[in-house]
């Protein structure tokens, strides 16, 4: 099932960017990076991933105004957002379900859960 299944991780961070897609590819799944809202919008005009892995926290335009751009977009508004935010702080959860993303993973990434915590939300968004 998760043979190809595409991932695109929209992270600014470097060491962040490493850990995830090693967890990620180490699963199996197919990952594509961005480090910003512009190179993010460049790979889906020729990638349409199963999931974003979307950084709050982006140089430029925020990772939840890139969400809400992505969810008002025909092209894009199906596409699964979850969050990838550095404060788990009161509101922003609230703050990202909004923007659109169907929910948040909390930073720093445990390598141990990580993989786990991206299964369930694929899981979530494939149709029964
Ligand atoms: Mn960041």
């Amino acid at each position: 099932m998760k043979n190809g299944t595409l991932i695109l991780v929209v992270e600014d961070n470097e060491a962040n960017q490493l850990l995830a897609s090693s967890v990620l590819v180490r699963e199996g799944y197919r990952v594509e990076l961005a480090g910003n809202a512009k190179d993010a919008v460049d790979l889906l005009t020729t990638n349409r991933p199963d999931l974003i892995l979307m950084d709050v926290q982006l140089p430029g335009e925020d990772g939840l105004g890139l969400t809400r751009r992505l969810k008002a977009d025909p092209k894009t508004a199906m596409i699964p957002i979850v969050a990838l935010t550095a404060h788990a702080m009161v509101g922003d959860r609230e703050e990202a379900l909004a923007a659109g993303c169907v929910g948040y993973i909390a930073k720093p990434i445990n390598t141990r859960t990580f993989g786990d915590q991206v299964r369930q939300y694929i899981i979530e968004a494939t149709p029964a």
